[in-house]
Parts: C-alpha cells; structure tokens; sequence
C-alpha cells in the first residue's frame, strides 16, 4: 500500500508532480494548483491510498516538488 498526500494549500502551481507522474496528478484551471486524482480531503490535505504502482513516479514528483507539499509513504 502506498499513501500519497498533497498539501494543497502550499501548493505553488508549477506542474512538475503533473509532468513526472501525469497518471496521478492534473492542474486545476479554477485555482491554478494540482490535484491528486482520487484523493479523499481532509481539512484541506488530500490524501490517496494506491498501490505500489504509484511508488516510484510520486516518489520523484515528491522529489521535484519546490515547496515539498507532497510526501510518499509506503505502508
Ligand atoms: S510539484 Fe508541488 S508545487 Fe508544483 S504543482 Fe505539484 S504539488 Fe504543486
């Protein structure tokens, strides 16, 4: 099991998670910021539970993040 979470407020819209894992990430056209498809919100962090397919693609996105809203756990 893989745990994505995106802290979405901090999100600066530069479209690099988008870029390194299109399957799983898309850029919002009302606020400008990304959105991690399927990802359930809370107190505004979004977090998805996936497989380990989705490991390595968020890993770098993660990785490529400028302001580190997204963490990649596997459980
Ligand atoms: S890489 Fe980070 S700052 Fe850039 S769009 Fe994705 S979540 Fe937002």
């Amino acid at each position: 099991m893989v745990i994505i979470t995106h802290f979405r407020k901090k999100c600066i819209g530069c479209n690099y998670c988008v870029e390194i894992a299109h399957q799983y990430w898309r850029m919002s056209k009302k606020d400008g910021k990304s959105v991690l498809l399927g990802a359930k919100e809370k107190k505004g962090i979004f977090t998805l539970r996936t497989n380990e397919a989705a490991l390595e693609a968020n890993q770098s996105a993660a990785k490529a993040c400028p302001v580190n809203v997204i963490q990649v756990k596997e459980i």
